[in-house]
């Protein structure tokens, strides 16, 4: 049987699209691609084999598509394959405007397909789901076949952990909830689904659960709620943005507490230490664990009493943020992960090497080093791992860069707080290699003219900066 375009897409080391036979989807310089004649079953049952590549990424998101791009930049003779399940490429970075229904932020804006830079690198795409790794083998087990490796880097992002935050649901349930109350931190159709159910919706509030323990863009459930808000107030929707957090951490938190005072008065609540228990979708209902202070501190630590009271608090949309872990790809790998519920990759030191496997490296939103997991980071990443990458393919010892000067502002992460005018607030993040992790430092700048933190300059900056990073990944 013949893999159809949806399959794959091949372009070869010269840019020249080639036809996709039944054996390959190699599009590659190097003589180790050829096809292999023998058969194997995979874990969904298809026994294709469908070439070798010198490096295999799995994710065509922020870190994967960069480490290919940059091996391809370092030495184009490399033959470098991405595989990745979806059709095109949505951006999670800057679509909480999209929600706002900013000024020129449509769908399109977010969108971007991936024969340009397949054009432009030379690496080779697949389309396909990977659904087990045989590490031994060096084998990436997809849908579509079995692709072989030298070199494997892991790039799938996260997943929702649902199982765990609601042991009670059934798969149904989970199902249902994921649709009428998306998420929304994971790219794709989860993001058009919100925006369709705030487009449709009459008066009423809007509740943002935020997830608890590591997660995708920390201050991005806080730039929702000042999105969603601005949009509320053009709309003339009357109601409020309620972000339920189990705990009180808000990242950002001082700038987001300006905008949301100053800009939306009692309209933006935040209510600390509010675990969602579970949803009702017929009455729109959330159910919570509020854990108040009682007024009392403990003798010892002094620290606040809290007595634990369940809540109820109805909605007229509800955007469900699921506890996160890593993707399930990081668990086909049997890699050392760490033992928290997030499971990051356990890495080789202050390198993007895997501890477990020399062969496999890991970018973006599963590493276990102290920097945050953002687009920005996940390229930065992708640089740094494709440098290492390349000093091995070419039989060379990487030496890890001794940094006693950080890496200033190696994350800058915007978000936008307000509308009418544009404002926004930023983080950034300056790395350094320390010890066994690379680890980050953040600042939030004030305006130096305003004092305050958010800015009309820091929103135009939020759009160069969304330029920027596309137009890196796609043109
Ligand atoms: C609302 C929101 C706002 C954000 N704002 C910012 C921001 O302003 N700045 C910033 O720097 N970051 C921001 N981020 C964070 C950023 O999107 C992520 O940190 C970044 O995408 C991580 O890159 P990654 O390569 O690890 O994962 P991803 O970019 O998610 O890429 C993973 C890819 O792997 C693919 N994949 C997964 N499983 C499989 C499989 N089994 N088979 C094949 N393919 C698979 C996926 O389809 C996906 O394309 C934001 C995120 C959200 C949700």
């Amino acid at each position: 049987m013949k893999m159809n375009r949806r399959d794959a897409i091949k372009l070869g080391a010269t840019g020249v699209l080639a036809a996709v036979t039944a054996t390959t989807i190699s599009g590659c310089s190097s003589s180790e691609a050829k096809p292999k004649a023998e058969e194997k079953v995979n874990a969904g049952g298809t026994k294709k084999i469908l070439g070798k590549h010198q490096v295999v990424v799995i994710g065509g998101g922020f870190g994967g598509l960069t480490v290919a791009s940059e091996i391809k930049k370092g030495n184009k003779n490399v033959d470098v394959l991405i595989i990745e399940k979806n059709d095109a490429f949505m951006s999670c970075p800057a679509s909480n405007t999209y929600l706002g229904k900013l000024e020129g932020m449509t769908l399109g804006k977010f969108v971007f397909d991936y024969a340009k830079p397949i054009e432009k690198y030379g690496y080779s795409m697949l389309k396909s789901e990977v659904i087990g790794i045989d590490r031994k083998a060096k084998e990436v087990h997809t849908a579509a076949g079995i692709v072989q490796y030298d070199i494997l880097v892991l790039s799938p992002g996260i997943a929702y952990d649902y199982e765990t935050q609601f042991p009670t649901w059934d798969k149904n349930k989970i199902a249902h909830v994921s649709r009428v109350a998306p998420g929304a931190l994971i790219a794709g159709g989860e993001h058009i689904a919100l925006e369709r159910l705030l487009a449709g919706m009459e008066d009423g509030n809007v509740i943002i659960t935020i997830p608890a323990g590591k997660f995708r863009c920390p201050p991005a459930p806080f730039e929702r709620a000042c999105m969603i808000a601005s949009f509320m107030k053009k709309e003339d929707i009357r109601g409020k943005v309620i972000m339920l957090n189990p705990t009180n951490t808000i990242a950002k938190g001082a700038a987001f507490k300006e905008a949301w005072s100053e800009l939306y008065g009692d309209m933006i609540e935040h209510i600390d230490f509010a675990t969602i228990q579970d949803v009702d979708t017929e009455t729109k209902t959330v159910t919570y664990i509020h854990k108040a202070p009682t007024g009392e501190k403990d003798p010892v630590t002094d620290e606040p009493i809290l007595k634990a009271v369940e809540k109820k608090l109805s909605y007229g949309v509800l955007n469900l943020i699921p506890n996160n872990k890593v993707n399930s790809v990081v668990m086909m790998a049997d890699i050392e992960v760490t033992s928290d519920s997030y499971h990051n990759v356990v890495m080789n030191g202050c390198s993007f090497q895997t501890k477990t496997d020399a062969n496999i490296y890991a970018i973006g939103d599963v590493v276990a080093h102290g920097i945050p997991p953002s687009g920005q980071t996940a390229n930065w990443a992708g640089k740094q791992c494709a440098q290492e990458i390349l000093f091995v393919l070419e039989g060379k010892k990487y030496t890890l860069p001794v940094q006693t000067t950080p890496v200033a502002a190696g994350n800058v992460c915007y978000s936008m707080v307000g509308d009418k005018p544009e404002e926004g607030i930023l983080v950034t993040h300056d790395f350094s290699w320390n010890g066994s992790v690379i680890a980050g430092k953040a600042n939030v700048p004030k305006d130096a003219k305003t004092g305050k933190y958010r800015s009309q300059g820091t929103a135009k900056a939020l759009h160069d900066w969304y330029r920027g990073i596309t137009s890196d990944l796609f043109s």
